[in-house]
């Protein structure tokens, strides 16, 4: 079978993900044969370096040994297992690593399958927490332009128009405060006032504030300041509204400390974690809260009071396996030091864009670095031209309307990072 044909198989009966489908007239669909580090290859032989670390998730490359070995050998002794009333070895290892990981205090973990659904726990956790604590607080706060996932309630608290919009009569209540205008302090102190100011308001009503640590994913890879998180830590605790740090994207190095939340030295009451959790293998997520929000669930038998959330494939065993074999990694090379000099690496070669006069808005934060191109409309769809050249060319870019993006796996080599962006600057110089 070549690329053509599988692509019309394929084209048949499958709906891909945020795809207009009508697109896949001229735009060919690519079949992977196989995988290795960086690179994707398809069934003609051709390879792309996957600079977007597939939908951000993978972290020490493709078809990795390490890990391979380990989910073969849990696959071997259990692959799943109910997790209500029954747990296995993985999950139990993995949690206490990730307690012990994460900033103090969040001692307990709930499993979930996806970001999205890891999401909908923590604010349906947020709610049901301050309930049995005897407040009614059904108004949740999350940054303008931001984004958390695409089931209801995740989208509810998202603030990019082009997922929201369609859905805006199904959803729950939710309010937007300022994200920092950039990365400097000034930016970081004014949002975070803007917050304040809402709290002096309307803090009786509100049950949580969510953000993206650092950098705003799906919303054009925004990036601020740290101190923006301490700022609204502080003013969330003043007012008992409970902040949930949404670590799915940033978490696991992304930034360049294990967790973006450690920049700020901040600890949420809820972290929510997914993608990077099984170094990109295997659907998996984890709300990890405190003592105290288990607490307010913990009580003799009743309804209502205990947290009656599950998903049947919760703490998947073989995930688990993968996540821990993800974290031996993490252990055993020093990936966050490694990845400080990737980083600088990345950082001198982005430096090159300034020089087209089309680019603006040049930005890292750790293992992401993104552009913006001006003078497009949306309706010139800028890049899709940069993701054809890009893939005519070996490479995977996914630019975000006309924001481009590199989030490569982080074994990524000086050779290959020089390949990403001579390909990326190529795109941009011929527009
Ligand atoms: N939160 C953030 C910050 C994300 O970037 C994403 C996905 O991109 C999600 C939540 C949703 O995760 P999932 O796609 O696994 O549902």
């Amino acid at each position: 079978m070549n690329n053509l044909q599988l692509s019309n198989q394929d084209l048949e009966h499958i709906w891909h993900p945020c795809t207009q489908m009508k697109d896949h007239e001229f735009l060919p669909i690519i079949p992977v044969k196989k995988a290795h580090g960086v690179y994707l290859e398809d069934f003609e032989g051709n390879s792309y370096i996957d600079a977007i670390s597939s939908w951000w998730v993978n972290l020490f490359g493709h078809t990795n040994e390490y890990i391979n070995s380990k989910i073969k050998e849990q696959l071997d002794n259990l692959e799943h297992v109910i997790l209500a009333g029954f747990t296995h070895e993985p999950i139990i290892r993995l949690s206490k690593r990730l307690v012990d990981l994460t900033p103090k205090g969040l001692n307990r973990c709930f499993y979930a399958d996806n970001g999205s659904s890891a999401i909908e726990v923590a604010l349906k956790m947020s709610y049901h927490a301050h309930k049995n604590s005897g407040r009614e607080r059904t108004l949740f706060v999350s940054l303008k332009n931001s984004y958390h996932g695409e089931t209801i309630g995740a989208l509810s608290v998202g603030d990019v128009e082009l997922y929201k919009e369609t859905y805006e009569p199904l959803l729950i209540s939710s309010i937007q405060t300022e994200v920092p205008k950039d990365q400097s302090k000034q930016a970081a102190l004014k949002a975070a006032e803007k917050f304040e100011e809402l709290c002096e308001r309307r803090a009786g009503e509100i049950s949580a504030l969510i953000v993206e640590p650092l950098v705003q994913g799906a919303g054009s890879m925004h990036m601020y300041h740290p101190d923006f998180l301490l700022h609204v830590s502080f003013t969330c605790k003043k007012y008992g509204i409970h902040l949930i740090a949404d670590e799915v994207m940033v978490g696991f190095g992304r930034t360049g400390s294990m967790f973006a939340c450690e920049q700020a030295g901040i600890s949420p009451d809820f972290i929510v974690l997914s993608k990077g959790l099984t170094g990109g293998y295997l659907p998996l997520s984890v709300v990890l809260t405190t003592d105290d929000i288990y607490n307010v669930f913990y009580c003799d038998y009743s309804e209502y009071k205990a947290f009656l959330h599950s998903h049947s494939y919760t703490g998947n065993a073989l995930a688990c396996a993968a996540a821990n074999a993800t974290l031996d990694i993490f252990e055993k090379d020093d990936v966050i030091e490694n990845n400080k000099k990737t980083a600088a690496y990345m950082y001198e070669k982005l430096q090159k864009f300034s020089e087209l006069e089309i680019v603006e808005n040049i930005r890292q934060t750790g293992m992401i670095c993104a552009f913006d191109l001006k003078g497009f409309t949306p309706q010139q769809r800028i890049g899709l031209k940069v993701y054809q050249h890009g893939l005519d060319n070996g490479v995977l870019l996914r630019p975000l309307g006309s924001t481009i993006y590199f989030m490569p796996p982080y074994i990524i080599t000086h050779e290959e990072i020089d390949k990403m962006f001579d390909v990326a600057y190529e795109a941009v110089s011929r527009l």
